[in-house]
């Protein structure tokens, strides 16, 4: 089988508010098309320009080259090969960033063709499922006011979650208020929910966090993630070795390489490499490894589109201890439409994709609609 197309399609609804955290807005789409009619689907949730022109840009010299030029007439199937043929022809401009995020994306698609070939899901392409079902945990932004707060968590647990997160919006403007939020979650969530609280890199530093970490104490958070920016290691290795509560962080992070560091500097207790942007299901699956050796649960960030709730989905049923699906409720129409499947959570759980490939089927009239 011979690689004969690689497109990057930017899909993106008329109206945006760029104001807000909320990156299903907009999406990038991989296709992958080959000689034999078989065709991967991929995802990209970083700048969708920069990734679709990392994808089509010509080559420059050898370490140096756009992707789509480094995958023509390659066997699809040839999967590590080609991810680090990819890794190697960008390393003068990747590593990280972008030209990671655009690998990933195109990982994700081959490995779609790989199942599809082989008649598969990807779960037990890679060795599983370690499970049939995972424990979603519905992930939204965090309103302005409690009073809001505790309609969203209400609404949140009458749709049967289990688990619900909040994140960004207003937290770290006003140290009461991020209490007074998270209080409200709480008591409108009751006793048995698992709460988490993403504070969207929105602390000043370690010193700050651990005070209010401890203010959030009462409120049983299972996780506080994100309160620092990325790269304050030594804030999060403050905060990680002064508070109980789990911290968590790394969705800006990418590759083995990097959250080998990222585990060994911070000393968090959960990572969270996002599989359309960390290096694909490939590498998520190899820092899953690595997670595992030091004790530090991998919840894979996930928001956006049904490609990246499948792709996660089979990265989680591959791995031999999981917890949760990070699963994105926000009402925009490439998050709720552009997959046919729509993954319905029953008694807080969702089902592992079980077609072969990613398990879905991209809804063309969405693409029609939303590409530019
Ligand atoms: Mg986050």
């Amino acid at each position: 089988m011979k690689i004969t197309d690689v497109q990057a399609i930017i899909l993106r609804q008329p109206a945006m508010d760029v104001s807000k955290a909320d990156g299903s807005q907009d999406a990038l789409l991989i296709r992958i098309e080959t000689d034999e009619g078989i065709t991967g689907i991929g995802e990209v949730d970083s700048l969708p320009p920069v990734v679709k022109a990392i994808v089509e840009a010509p080559p420059s010299h050898a370490i140096a080259s756009g992707l789509r030029h480094l995958l023509l007439g390659e066997n699809p199937l040839e999967i590590d090969r080609l991810w680090h043929k990819l890794y190697r022809g960008t390393i003068y401009y990747g590593r990280g960033g972008p030209a990671i995020h655009a690998i990933s994306g195109i990982d994700i698609a081959l490995w779609d063709i790989k199942g599809k070939a082989l008649g598969q899901p990807i779960h037990r392409l890679l060795g599983g499922p370690h499970r049939t079902a995972i424990r979603a945990y519905a992930s939204t932004l965090m309103p302005d006011t409690p009073q809001e707060t505790s309609q969203v968590v209400a609404a949140l647990v009458e749709r049967g979650f289990t688990a619900i997160k909040l994140g960004w919006g207003p937290l770290g403007r006003d140290a009461d208020l991020d209490v007074a939020l998270v209080r409200a979650a709480r008591e409108a969530a009751g006793d048995t929910i698992e709460l988490m609280v993403d504070i969207g890199l929105g602390w000043s530093d370690a010193d700050h966090a651990i005070r209010q970490v401890r203010r959030f104490e009462p409120y049983r958070p299972y996780w506080v993630e994100e309160p620092l920016w990325p790269d304050d290691v030594a804030g999060y290795r403050k905060l990680a070795d002064a508070v109980e509560t789990r911290i968590a962080c790394g969705e800006e992070d990418v590759t083995r390489w990097g959250f080998d560091q990222l585990m060994e500097r911070t000393r968090v207790d959960v990572i969270q490499p996002d599989v359309t942007r960390a290096g694909g299901i490939s590498e998520c699956v190899r820092i899953a490894h690595l997670a595992e050796l030091r004790g530090v649960a991998m919840v894979p960030h996930s928001w956006s589109t049904g490609i990246i709730k499948a792709a996660s989905l089979h990265v989680i049923g591959a791995m031999a201890k999981a917890t949760f699906l990070e699963y994105c409720v926000q009402e925009t129409a490439l998050n709720q439409l552009l997959t046919v499947e729509r993954f319905p959570v029953v008694d807080g759980m969702v089902a592992l994709p079980e077609g072969p490939g990613l398990g879905i089927e991209i809804d063309e009239e969405v693409v029609a609609r939303y590409a530019v």
